[in-house]
């Protein structure tokens, strides 16, 4: 299997190659040449098998014979071994037709780990076989670093660099990063915004001789793997509900469109998937481009579900792709609009393509609030900010169609991630599972930068080579 990039100015790369790249060196982002389907019986006997099975015979035609099969099994049992439910992600009902995909059962408590824990054993695994070292850097709003430190720690062919915004990540999702204490992990708190930590990392990978010589890699949602691994629980949990012989529709809390890109990927593979419903915090520009056929940024604001505070929705591009019928040139002209003007129009033919597929809906802070009241009140279920996002659109969606079809809502998030959030609705401050108690009391390293790149590249090269070794702080607050 090769894979091609959107921008259409990139040599194709296998599996492997595309997996340590992450972005294309056209700026574009890496897509499969096609998409291999699964027939009916075989979705059908996904019944009863186990996620690390159905993940296999997911994940497998996409790797074909690059990873040995014996070694990509033991990969993907070991990381889904980590999780503490026996079924990975299991669904729970909420309502008549309504139910929720609990995404959140792995080491770092947010659906990011599904992706991340078998993303750190393939990369280590490439590594290992070309006798290779790597650098991986990631910016993040929380949840992604956590996961990515949780998963990369300890592993002895990588140094890992995670970006977060200073003061601006839950204390839960900041402790995550800086407890790990593994001397190949470090957490780097930039004084300026998420999207000065996410410019930083991109400058980085524009810096071709710095990009070469550290190797670096990246583990942000552009990265293909992490899509893929995410298709599987599109198939494990619509197979639950009566799938191939019943479609089901779902609704994705969504910020950078990776998670809601692989349940298209997984309907392309051929699950009866009837709806995909894109739902947004106040940060709505999906919702707007797929009304209006404007795809402009505006000004992000902060909510209670941080991790979906996002404009650029990085993997909307490879949606955008395929609806225009894999048309890079097109793809290339609204990508240069887009760093130009802020905006581009979607093509009719595209945008007729998309709302095929989709529908989106925005959910206000109120909504939000409400939902989790609502939840807790009415089905005694604690719901984290970002899941109750899904499930407030789930409702808009089954008033507009008709609950035709079950809509499974993915929970993204454990509610203790954001006691703040929850304890405002509910009066009730969840707790930390057991695996994390002692989180709030561990010793935290990690280093304080300004947001200049010349020194957070300094940083980077001088850890890398062991000049200077991680430099223990206590937490500012
Ligand atoms: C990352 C994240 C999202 C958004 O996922 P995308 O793939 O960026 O759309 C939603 N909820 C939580 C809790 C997250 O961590």
């Amino acid at each position: 299997m090769k894979y091609i990039s959107t921008r259409g100015e990139a040599a194709p790369l296998s599996f492997t190659q595309t997996l340590l790249a992450g972005l294309a060196p056209d700026g574009g982002l890496y897509l499969p040449q096609d998409y291999p389907r699964l027939s009916q019986e075989e979705i059908a006997g996904f019944a009863g098998r186990s996620y690390a099975e159905v993940a296999e015979a997911v994940i497998s035609p996409y790797v074909a014979d690059e990873i040995a099969a014996p070694a990509l099994r033991g990969m993907i049992e070991a990381a889904y071994a980590s999780f503490r439910h026996p079924a990975v992600a299991p669904l729970a009902q909420l309502d008549d037709n309504l139910f929720t995909l609990e995404l959140f059962h792995g080491p770092t408590l947010a659906f990011k780990d599904l992706a991340m824990q078998l993303l750190a054993r393939l990369v280590e695994h490439a590594l290992h076989a070309r006798g290779q070292r790597a650098t991986i850097v990631g910016a993040t709003s929380g949840d992604t670093g956590a996961a990515a430190i949780e998963a990369f720690s300890g592993l002895r062919q990588v140094d890992v660099f995670i970006l977060y915004p200073h003061g601006r990540v839950s204390e839960v999702q900041r402790r995550q990063m800086t407890t790990v204490g593994a001397d190949n992990v470090h957490a780097i708190a930039i004084e300026g915004s998420f999207d000065d930590a996410q410019a930083a990392v991109k400058a980085l990978f524009n810096n071709p001789p710095l990009r070469e010589k550290l190797n670096l890699c990246g583990v942000n949602s552009i990265n293909w793997a992490r899509i893929l691994a995410q298709t599987v629980y599109y198939f494990t949990s619509a197979v639950a509900l009566g799938a191939p012989y019943r479609p089901v529709s779902f609704v994705t809390p969504t910020g950078n469109f990776g998670d809601v890109f692989a349940g298209w990927i997984a309907k392309r593979m051929g699950l009866p998937v009837d709806r995909l419903v894109i739902a947004t915090n106040s940060n709505d520009i999906l919702p707007r481009a797929l009304a209006s056929g404007a795809y402009a940024l505006g000004e992000v604001r902060p909510t209670q579900s941080p991790s979906m505070d996002i404009q650029v929705s990085s993997n909307f591009e490879r949606l955008l792709f395929e609806a225009s019928g894999r048309d890079a040139p097109t793809i290339r002209a609204k990508m240069a609009q887009l760093a130009q003007s802020r905006s581009f129009d979607i093509d009719a033919g595209a945008l007729n393509a998309i709302r095929a597929d989709f529908d989106a809906f925005s959910v206000s802070e109120e909504q939000t609030s409400q939902e989790i009241a609502r939840l807790w009140r009415e089905a005694r279920y604690l719901c984290d900010p970002h899941s109750a996002v899904g499930v407030s659109a789930a409702r808009r969606e089954a008033l507009s169609r008709g609950a035709r079809t079950p809509l499974v809502v993915l929970g993204t998030a454990h509610a203790a991630k954001f006691p703040d959030a929850i304890e405002a609705a509910t009066g009730l401050r969840p707790e930390l599972p057991p695996h994390l108690a002692g989180l709030m009391e561990r010793p935290e390293h990690f280093s304080v930068l300004p947001n200049d790149q010349g020194e957070i590249e300094r940083f980077i090269r001088a850890a890398v080579s062991g000049e200077t070794g991680r430099e223990p702080q206590k937490a500012a607050s």
